[in-house]
């Protein structure tokens, strides 16, 4: 295929644009789709138009039962949600192609007519004779082309009564595309520019297959005018695919009023080597996929955005960012800001590596942009499911004490589960090399003068604690791993007189007493 023009066609005005996507049900939705369906939905909105969703189901041998239910909670749980569709219906349905099935026929019916499309009656093994002869003959990828299909049992190879009768007598035939042999097919690419290809290098593609459903090429098309689609945005994976599209509007005769096509860049693996794919995400060790998926083969169950405690805000923002910018330094986008913002003409034009570290980034800008009492909910959700209750009040004050450590929903429970359960063990690291009698005799003292506080402030305790240390001549930086070792277990956290005063003065001390005891044997000298 070769591009000729660095500049692409643009979507200057804001007219009222119709666009779709439209998945096939074939499996979970990789998210790349996702991006794509959000593009559509950007643009759909930002030009005050709709945003169609039509599945396209005519490849039955590849249904997988849930894929099209996944889809739609994927896309809801995004926000993008569709103004026409299978759930919400429209005035161009139905918007399953399964269930529109005998509207295509005519089309095809039409081609043969005209002669652009023709009857093939070759049997599969007859197909398998004739790629074997060309690949003995060092063709390199043989097909059923307009040299080909002269040797082929075809409407234009057979005489017409013996065709004829074929289809009386109901032999199985399929309908292929009859791609003319030499002609220059040209599209202009909103995202690519104008996009040439010699029509030789085509082959002549089902549209109608024996049982009577059309292929996606024949359906996509059909669909798009019906619908009155007005722009086509897809992945480049379809880029191959839009010459013989062009053909068929033009067959069909609906050259002027065929969409404007724009084929998204890729989105790559993180060290730029090839598509992200959907089994890439296990070896990567990220998601791939907008929602957790069981895979219908193994009934492995593969993890989502959603379920490794993305936000859907953010993962949105990341998508919209994952092969578009609008020029200037801004990385965070709401919905409606993408909307205001969003133009086809500042899609790029190469691939864009996927960072996941970018996308943990985004998660945790709009994860700390919540309050104390929002991000609060997520805890009590992860506290409910540990059996433990607490006040929202409490919950709210943990949250803003780990918020800083937080990148994911679920990290309030994790990086604060010791302010709601004490320590039993103890990081085994900083037991064995901070703890010492130091530590041991000013936690002593520390649990007991805490007992004269009621409650205790942040402030209060930073100054009991140096008042001891002082008086015991030890030096506060030595023991204070120590310290927060005793009253949290672990070797790092939050501020620490933050976490006495939360906690309050009681059951600080009686983390002394239970550290001062379970640790008292990284005090004898090893044997
Ligand atoms: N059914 C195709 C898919 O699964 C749609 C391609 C297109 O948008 O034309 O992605």
């Amino acid at each position: 295929m070769a591009l000729t023009s660095p500049q692409p066609s643009t979507i200057v005005d804001n007219t009222p644009v119709r666009v779709r996507f439209a998945p096939s049900p074939t499996g979970s939705l990789h998210i790349g789709g996702v991006r794509t369906a959000l593009y559509n939905y950007l643009l759909a909105k930002k030009t005050g138009g709709q945003f169609i969703i039509r599945i396209e189901d005519t490849d039955q041998t590849r249904f997988v039962p849930g894929a099209e239910d996944y889809i739609y909670e994927a896309l809801d749980w995004c926000g993008i949600k569709a103004d026409e569709g299978v759930r919400q219906g429209g005035p161009y349905g139905p918007y399953r192609q399964s269930e529109r099935k005998p509207m295509y026929r005519q089309y095809a019916d039409q081609l043969v007519a005209d002669g652009h499309a023709y009857y093939a009656f070759d049997t599969k093994e007859e197909l398998d004779e004739m790629r074997e002869r060309l690949t003995k003959a060092r063709v390199a990828s043989p097909q059923y082309n307009s040299i080909t299909r002269v040797q082929m049992k075809n409407s234009l190879t057979l005489p017409a009564d013996e065709v004829a009768a074929r289809l009386a007598g109901g032999d199985p035939y399929v309908i292929r595309l009859k791609v003319p042999r030499k002609e220059e097919i040209r599209l202009n690419d909103l995202i690519r520019g104008w996009v040439m290809v010699h029509s030789a290098t085509l082959d002549d593609k089902v549209l109608m297959k024996s049982d009577g459903m059309p292929t996606y090429h024949l359906a996509n098309v059909v669909d798009d005018y019906l619908m009155k689609i007005t722009h086509v945005i897809r992945g480049e994976e379809w880029l191959p695919s839009a010459p013989t599209h062009v053909l068929l509007y033009k067959f069909l005769g609906w050259e002027d009023v065929m969409p404007k096509f724009a084929h998204l860049p890729l989105i790559l693996k993180p060290d730029g080597n090839g598509k992200l794919s959907k089994r890439d995400g296990d070896a990567l060790g990220f998601p791939v996929f907008p929602l957790e998926w069981t895979e219908q083969e193994t009934g492995k169950v593969v993890k989502g955005f959603r379920e490794e405690g993305f936000l859907p805000e953010a993962v949105v923002n990341f998508l919209a960012l994952l092969g578009w910018n609008n020029g200037t330094h801004q990385e965070v986008y709401s919905m409606d800001e993408l909307i205001q913002e969003f133009t086809a003409e500042r899609i790029g034009k190469s691939g864009t590596k996927f960072d996941i570290a970018k996308a943990r980034w985004f998660n945790q800008q709009y994860l700390h942009a919540k309050t104390s009492e929002q991000q609060a909910e997520y805890l009590l959700a992860d506290l409910a499911k540990e059996g433990i209750t607490t006040t929202n009040e409490y919950a709210a004050q943990v949250c803003a004490l780990v918020q800083e450590r937080t990148v994911f929903s679920g990290d309030f429970w994790k990086e604060g589960s010791f302010l709601f359960v004490a320590p039993t063990e103890f990081d085994a690291t900083v037991a064995a090399t901070k703890w010492s009698s130091d530590a041991a005799a000013v936690l002593t003292k520390f649990g007991a003068d805490l007992a004269e506080y009621p409650s205790i402030t942040a402030d209060e305790a930073k100054h009991l604690l140096h008042e001891i240390t002082e008086g015991l001549g030890i030096k506060i930086g030595k023991v204070m791993q120590a310290i927060r070792l005793a009253i949290t277990g672990r070797a790092a956290g939050p501020d620490l007189m933050q976490v006495i005063a939360i906690l309050g003065p009681a059951e600080v001390a009686q983390r002394c007493a239970y550290a001062i005891k379970t640790l008292a044997t990284h005090l004898q000298p090893v044997a």
